[in-house]
């Protein structure tokens, strides 16, 4: 990649920004993995939540502090004080230091408009608000970061007004001055020549933060980054309020791969992949496959004359070698690619399996099936595991499932909603058992285990971290099929599972009986050295 010679700050905002877009509800369980997942990349700065709105931001600020971020430093997010409150007597600024992040972002208002219509301060109050909060923080030791919320409106209706509000926090102390073009409205030939001249002023890091209303919010980071700004916000895979924040998923490739500047370190460029597909499986959205670097059509061919051009040189149809960012080359005409990449997973769990032999044909015919099924094993590799297995004759149920009886009470009264009655057979011994849960699945999950503890102890340690569903082929309406996911853990390793049926209770068993069978198969093999 040739040296590196700049660096910029690439500071998340998936959990704060991302969070208010439509259909998104982190978990305080969510949040951290999104965070981990985060750091594990190598990015600056996460911004973690609001710490005083919201009682999920609270618990995740605290957990948060038994994590040990390798990379990242970790941000609580608030406004400037209010208007006729001392600083030191704000609330929403003393619950800022109670987040007991290293760092702070604190937006403040820099369109006359706003200053005077929505919080109805006085310009002279307002910029009092934005000195006395950044100096208040700076004093408490923190580094702050100021968002300069609408600047770009702010700075076209009122220059010198907008300018007097980042001198206010600069003079203040801020680290960061961070200019948002929160509507999405500005155009990158604005934002560059706007970003030139607030750098040309300051002696303090600039920073950009886009949205996506007119579809320009990439573009127009990478302007203010032309233009001088070295501190570059966004979310992961653009969600955010209405059409979205600044796709960070794209702008770190552009930056590292085509600008040869360093967002993440050079050698974690290639789980970018990796992480998009990850945060958006955690936030339960649909990964745009269209996404440029990380979408799984990014490097995917069709046409004959295409494939044919990537074969002799790849640079033929692709701006980018997909390694670099972790993600695949594929071939739809001729499946060739990813009879490929089945063929090595197969021999990573069977390694005596030749490619040709009449195993790995029925294995691939089995999974191309299930695919049309609706079935995907990305996600899910132990599933695709234990398919293999069965198809090999490497597996031995370890149950036998007599029948399991549901049911759920609506309205709920109090407490449990479900419960479920079960029947299994071990070895010729019948074992019944019932239990209650929050729901059919949990009910279920809770009979099936406590019916097979009788045999097989190691299973009280398992337990659900996460249950997801997707409906696929929606145009069906009600005969449409759901996609269950399952991730299991013992307190050690996480499996994750998956089962398909239009019926959503039997989806949810095809993938729990996967989870148990699973972790029983791996206790069995470290029994039996060598199983296969
Ligand atoms: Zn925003």
């Amino acid at each position: 990649m040739g040296i590196v010679l700049q660096k910029v700050d690439i500071f998340d905002t998936t959990l704060r920004d991302g969070a208010q877009a439509e259909g998104i509800s982190f978990s305080v369980e969510d949040k951290i993995k999104i965070a981990k997942a985060l750091d594990s990349l190598g990015i600056a700065y996460i911004e973690g939540g609001n710490p005083v709105s919201n009682p999920k931001d609270i618990e995740f600020f605290e957990r948060a502090r038994e994590i040990d971020f390798r990379n990242a430093r970790l941000v609580a997010f608030g406004s400037t004080r209010r208007r006729d409150v001392l600083v030191d007597q704000d609330k929403n600024i003393l619950s800022l230091l109670s987040a007991g992040t290293p760092a702070v972002a604190i937006f403040g208002k820099s369109w006359d408009f706003h200053v005077e219509k929505i919080i109805r301060a006085t310009l002279d109050e307002n910029l009092r608000m934005i000195k006395e909060s950044v100096a208040f923080l700076k004093e408490k030791g923190k580094e702050v970061i100021f968002d300069a919320e609408h600047f770009f409106d702010g700075y076209k209706s009122n220059p010198e007004y907008a300018l007097k509000t980042l001198e206010a926090a600069a003079e203040a102390g801020a680290d960061c001055l961070v200019l948002c073009d929160t509507n999405g409205a500005c155009f990158p030939h604005e934002v560059y020549d706007i970003v030139k001249t607030v750098k040309q002023a300051f002696n303090v890091k600039i920073g950009i933060h886009t949205h996506n209303d007119c579809g320009m919010a990439v573009a127009n980071s990478i302007m203010a980054f032309e233009a001088g700004a070295e501190h570059i916000q966004g979310t992961f895979t653009g969600i955010g309020e209405r059409c979205g924040n600044a796709n960070l998923s794209t702008i770190i490739p552009n930056l590292q791969l085509k600008k040869k500047v360093m967002c993440i370190p050079e050698e974690n460029l290639r789980n970018l992949t990796y992480t998009a597909r990850k945060i958006s499986e955690i936030a339960n959205v649909t990964l745009n496959e269209r996404d440029p670097y990380v979408g799984n059509s990014a490097f995917a061919h069709k046409g004959g004359m295409h494939i044919d051009g990537v074969c002799k040189d790849s640079s033929s149809f692709e701006h980018i070698d997909p390694s670099l960012v972790g993600n695949k080359r594929r071939f739809l005409m001729s499946e060739v690619a990813g009879r490929k990449t089945i063929l090595e997973k197969i021999k990573s769990i069977s390694p005596r399996i030749e490619k040709e032999s009449i195993e790995a044909e029925n294995i691939i015919q089995k999974l191309k099936e299930l695919e049309h099924q609706g079935y995907q094993f990305e996600g899910a590799e132990s599933s695709f595991e234990l398919i293999v297995r069965k198809q090999l004759g490497k597996y031995k149920p370890f149950f036998e499932l007599e029948k399991f009886q549901l049911m759920t009470e609506q309205p709920k009264s109090s407490g449990a909603s479900a419960s479920a009655l079960i029947k299994v057979t071990v070895d010729g011994k019948s074992e019944i058992t019932a239990a209650e849960g929050n729901g059919p699945v949990h009910a279920l999950d809770k009979a099936l285990r406590k019916a097979l503890e009788v045999f097989y102890p190691e299973l009280k340690h398992v337990h659900l971290t996460d249950y997801k569903v997707r409906v696929i082929d929606s145009n069906k309406a009600t005969a449409a099929k759901v996609r269950v996911l399952i991730e299991s853990t013992d307190g050690d390793t996480v499996w994750t599972t998956v089962g398909v049926s239009t019926d959503i209770i039997e989806a949810s068993w095809i993938a729990l009986v996967d989870s148990i069978e699973y972790k029983l198969l791996k206790e069995l093999e470290k029994k039996i050295e060598v199983y296969l």
